[in-house]
């Protein structure tokens, strides 16, 4: 097989991988089968540039919005995030970063939420929007379903007008709950917290998602109001607003803090009372930030490190995500 045939079947592979974990909500496959097979294709592109093609899953960012909702198109794209696997990963990251901006620099390591990328907009430090991510730049407007989120402020504590980024997810307990009342019912199952979450945000009736006792963490800002000059400064600014921020951020000095950030919490997971998938790191200086800039589908000056996988998946036929 040549190398076009090769992109062209792993391309078909991964649509069908996106819109099943995406727009269905369930996923046939783990997320490292669809992450390794989306680095063969990233590679492959890389040396055959000229079959690079606008739809390919290389350069799109999650999957078009559901039609059951009014679209919603955001002020500032929601992007994606560049992946990191290992150890010698994460160092060549830090390295080409450093490299860039000619100085070493301070980093912010998060945890990796395993949940549904949500943009939250306040006018005068009122909700009156929530959308999914949708493709990066039209999402689903989910506004009445965010509002039966306990942790979301429907008023700041300042009449903010901003836009906020987050992750809507499923305490593990309340994902406990749900499968074990769906199983007493002969119901099916829900494969993992993230595909409930997806689910229960995309009911067009708001009292289910209400039952679902869902939460939320913000981790960004959009459409940026903030005096902050860096991220941390921002995560500050959002906290004192009223804003779920979540306390095991950690600023970072070196490469070693972040593998030792990461040491941590790959054996300390298992203790949240959510689920992560992984860990964020970012540059915390938003001037930085600035100069390092964007490729067409993630900022250069964040990536995700990524667990190895050890997600048991469910097959199609266990899981419903209609309700
Ligand atoms: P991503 O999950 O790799 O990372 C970006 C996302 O991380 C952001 O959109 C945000 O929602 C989230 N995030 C959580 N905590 C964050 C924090 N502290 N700061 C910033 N962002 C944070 O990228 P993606 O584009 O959302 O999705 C790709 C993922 O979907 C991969 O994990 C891939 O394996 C999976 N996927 C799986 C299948 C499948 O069939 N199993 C199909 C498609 C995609």
């Amino acid at each position: 097989m040549d190398a076009s045939q090769r992109i062209d079947e792993i391309r078909q592979t991964l649509n069908r991988y996106s819109y099943e974990y995406y727009v269905l909500d369930q996923p046939t496959v783990p997320d490292a089968t669809y992450d390794q097979l989306l680095r063969e294709l990233t590679e492959l592109e890389t040396e055959h540039p000229e079959l690079i093609t606008p739809d390919s899953p290389t350069q799109r960012v999650g999957a078009a919005p559901l039609e059951a909702f009014e679209k919603v198109t955001h002020d500032l794209p929601m992007l994606s995030l560049g992946n990191v696997f290992d150890e010698t990963e994460i160092r060549e990251w830090v390295a080409r970063i450093e490299r860039s901006l000619g100085r070493s620099t301070t980093y912010v390591a998060e945890l990796k939420f395993d949940g549904l990328a949500i943009s939250l907009k306040y006018e005068d430090g009122r909700f009156v929007r929530g959308a999914t991510r949708g493709d990066g730049t039209v999402g689903e407007n989910i506004t009445q379903n965010l509002r039966t989120i306990k942790a979301l402020p429907l008023r700041l504590q300042a009449e903010a007008t901003i836009e906020v980024r987050g992750e809507a997810y499923m305490p593990k307990q309340s994902f406990e709950r749900l499968n074990k009342d769906r199983a007493s019912r002969e119901e099916t199952l829900f494969a993992n917290p993230r595909n409930a979450a997806a689910g229960s945000l995309r009911q067009l009736d708001s009292s289910i998602t209400a039952s679902r006792n869902l939460s939320l963490f913000v981790y960004g800002v959009g459409v940026n109001t903030l005096t902050a000059r860096s991220h941390s400064e921002a995560m500050a600014q959002l906290a004192s607003l009223g804003l779920p921020t979540n306390q095991h951020m950690q600023t970072c000095e070196t490469v070693e803090e972040i593998l030792a950030y990461i040491a941590h919490w790959t054996e300390a997971r298992a203790s949240l009372p959510y689920e992560i998938d992984g860990i964020v790191l970012k540059v915390d200086r938003y001037d930085d930030q600035e100069e390092l800039g964007f490729t067409a589908k993630s900022p250069r000056f964040a990536t995700a490190y990524k667990f190895a996988a050890e997600e048991v998946m469910t097959t199609v036929e266990d899981v419903d995500f209609s309700v």
